[in-house]
C-alpha cells in the first residue's frame, strides 16, 4: 500500500491562495485521475527515448497532501473547474507518449492554457503550511486564479516541458541561472510528475529559456483549447533545474523541496 505523504497543520487557519480564514482542506498534488504509470511502461518510455533512468532509491509515497485551502479554493475552483484540463492534458501526453512503436520529436496535444495554468499555481500554492502573502506576487495571483480574469505578474512565466521520469517533484523557491555568465538568475517553483514538468519563474525582460512557454497564452479565453507543443527529445534532465543546471549553471537554494516516488514493485 503506497501512501501519500501528509503535511496537516491546523484545521482551520488562512487559505493560501485567497486569504481567507475557516476551516481548511487537503490538496492532493498530483490530482487524482492523472495517469500513473507503472515501473515497467517508465522502463518501456526509456528505452524508446534512449533515456537515462534514475537509480531508485527514495522513500516511497504517492504524491503529497497538504491541508492548506479553503473547500472553494480547493473544491469548487481547483478540483471543479482547473484540475479537469490538467488531468486530460496529462492523461492524452501520456498515452500519446506510451502507446506509441516509435517516438516523433515533438507531439502537439490539445489543451486549454488558462485552465492548466490556475491548476499548476493552485497545487503549488497549497505546497505549504501558512503560505498566504509568503511570495511576491501573490494577490495579482490570487485575483487572477479567483476570478478567471487578470494576467500573471509582470515577469512571471509557466514554461512546461516532457517529464518521462516517476518520481514526482515539488520544489519552492529556488534560484538558479542556466549558464554562469548568462547575466540572469531564475526564482523558481518546481512541480513534477509524470510526464510532465511545470515551471513558474521570474525573470528578466528580454530573457528566455529554451522550453515551450504557457503564459504566452495569457490572452486567451477561458475554455479556449489549443494545441500545445511538447518536444519528446532530447530529455530534460530528470533533476533540472531544481538541482541539476549542467556542468556551467548554479544553484542558489532550494529552500522547500519534496521528493516522492513509489516503492519498486517486486517481479511475481
Ligand atoms: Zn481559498
Amino acid at each position: 500500500m503506497v501512501t501519500p505523504l501528509v503535511f496537516r497543520g491546523a484545521s482551520a487557519g488562512q487559505c493560501n491562495i485567497c486569504g481567507e480564514f475557516g476551516k481548511l482542506t487537503e490538496d492532493h498534488t498530483p490530482p487524482k485521475g492523472c495517469y500513473r504509470p507503472t515501473a515497467m511502461e517508465v522502463q518501456h518510455l526509456h528505452q524508446a527515448l534512449s533515456a537515462e533512468p534514475l537509480p531508485r532509491k527514495y522513500k516511497t509515497n504517492n504524491g503529497v497532501r497538504f491541508r492548506s485551502l479553503c473547500a472553494h479554493c480547493n473544491n469548487a475552483l481547483l478540483g471543479g473547474l482547473y484540475d479537469p484540463a490538467l488531468i486530460k492534458f496529462s492523461t492524452q501526453v501520456a498515452r500519446l507518449a506510451m502507446f506509441q512503436d516509435s517516438l516523433p520529436r515533438n507531439m502537439a496535444i490539445p489543451g486549454q492554457p488558462q485552465k492548466i495554468m490556475r491548476s499548476i499555481y493552485g497545487h503549488l500554492a497549497a505546497a505549504t503550511v501558512n503560505g498566504y502573502g509568503q511570495w511576491s506576487g501573490y494577490e495579482e495571483l490570487s485575483h487572477w486564479f479567483l476570478s478567471g480574469k487578470g494576467q500573471l505578474p509582470a515577469g512571471l512565466k509557466l514554461y512546461y516541458w516532457f517529464y518521462p521520469y516517476k518520481p514526482q517533484i515539488i520544489v519552492r523557491g529556488f534560484g538558479f541561472t542556466p549558464m554562469i555568465g548568462s547575466g540572469s538568475i531564475f526564482v523558481g517553483w518546481v512541480m513534477k510528475f509524470f510526464p510532465l514538468a511545470f515551471l513558474f519563474v521570474n525573470q528578466e525582460e528580454g530573457i528566455a529559456l529554451d522550453l515551450p512557454e504557457m503564459s504566452v497564452y495569457s490572452d486567451l479565453p477561458m475554455d479556449a483549447e489549443i494545441d500545445l507543443h511538447i518536444p519528446l527529445r532530447p530529455t530534460t534532465h530528470p533533476r533540472w533545474p531544481e538541482s541539476y543546471v549542467g556542468e556551467h549553471g548554479l544553484i542558489l537554494s532550494g529552500n522547500h523541496a519534496m521528493r516522492t516516488i513509489e516503492r519498486p514493485r517486486r517481479f511475481r
